[in-house]
């Protein structure tokens, strides 16, 4: 059964299918103020068991290797794309159908994280992006047969 989620209004929703590839935390400047939110949860998913339902998002190029979506009704943050993470799609933990399911693995960004916000896990903290962390962690072609 594929894993579903939507924007606040609906318009604009996704689903997947299979495991996610990493589940993160990521605390830097443009994912903050991207969400207007403390932090931001990420699920990362190989882009060929991924698919839009719904109306597709608009898109707004941040700076040229990097695409972000989001829903052209009501405004949600949908996915994020780069040419630096080919094969994956990027979704907010935030729009899973039941955000409950999120089940994070590490931070990244962790030197950026705001001195105001307490996260009491144990999971590993890494400094700088993703492209940071260990490399098993982002091999989007890892479950693919
Ligand atoms: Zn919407
Ligand atoms: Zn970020």
């Amino acid at each position: 059964m594929p894993t579903r989620g939507r924007c606040l209004c609906g318009q604009t929703s996704w689903e997947y299918s299979g495991d996610v590839t990493w589940a993160c935390f990521c605390h830097c400047d443009d994912c903050r103020r991207n969400c207007a939110a403390p932090v931001v949860g990420w699920l990362g998913v190989p882009i060929q068991n991924f698919r839009w339902t719904g109306a597709a998002p608009r898109t707004f190029q941040s700076s040229p290797p990097v695409r972000r979506h989001f829903c052209d009704h009501c405004g949600t943050p949908m996915g994020f794309e780069a040419d630096h993470y080919p094969g994956g799609m990027h979704l907010y933990a935030a729009t899973l159908e039941d955000p409950a399911d999120f089940e994070p693995q590490f931070h990244v960004n962790w030197q950026d994280k705001l001195p105001w916000l307490a996260m009491t896990d144990d999971l590993p903290k890494y400094d700088g992006t993703l492209l940071h962390a260990p490399d098993e962690l982002r091999d989007y072609d890892k479950d693919v047969l």
